[in-house]
């Protein structure tokens, strides 16, 4: 079952420019309706259910059917992001609850390097490289198949 937005929670992401839900979704699918500051899935039927718009809201708003194989029918799924876990509170139709806190990164928030710290010079649309090549793969730029 796709995403759905449960009115009560959402806030609208308080009027910024983008609401988190906008931002996320691969398939740009959330709108928000800025006379009730509700944002809602637009097209249920192309929702892959990725979880991503479930795991940015700032408010839990955002809810996606459990699938089958961590939790029952009619149970609900919910996380909440802190900075380096995400806690998933599993409430069953009888009402037990079950979390699961996973890790989320091996890294400080904000330490990533962008790129990975290799150079990014291959800004050529007509090359076959891609971005960060040869020096991501390890690669020498003449040892890598070519077509004519
Ligand atoms: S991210 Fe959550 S609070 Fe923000 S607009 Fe979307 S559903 Fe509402
Ligand atoms: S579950 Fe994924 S595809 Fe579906 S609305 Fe949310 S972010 Fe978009």
């Amino acid at each position: 079952m796709p995403s759905f937005v449960i009115p009560d929670k959402c806030d609208g992401c308080k009027a910024l420019d983008k609401t988190a839900c906008q931002y996320i979704c691969p398939n740009d699918l959330m709108v928000l309706n800025k006379d009730l500051m509700k944002a809602y899935n637009q097209a249920p039927e192309m929702c892959w259910e990725c979880y991503s718009c479930v795991k940015i809201c700032p408010t839990q708003a955002i809810e996606v059917r459990g699938y089958a194989d961590f939790c029952p029918l009619g149970a609900s799924v919910t996380p909440m992001r802190s900075t380096d876990a995400i806690m998933w509170t599993v409430k069953f139709r009888n009402g037990t609850l079950k979390r699961f806190k996973f890790p989320i990164r091996t890294t400080q928030e904000g330490s990533a390097v962008p790129n990975g710290g290799f150079k990014t010079e291959s800004d050529d649309l007509k090359s076959q490289l891609l971005f960060t090549e040869p020096d991501s793969n390890r690669c020498p730029e003449r040892k890598l198949p070519q077509v004519k």
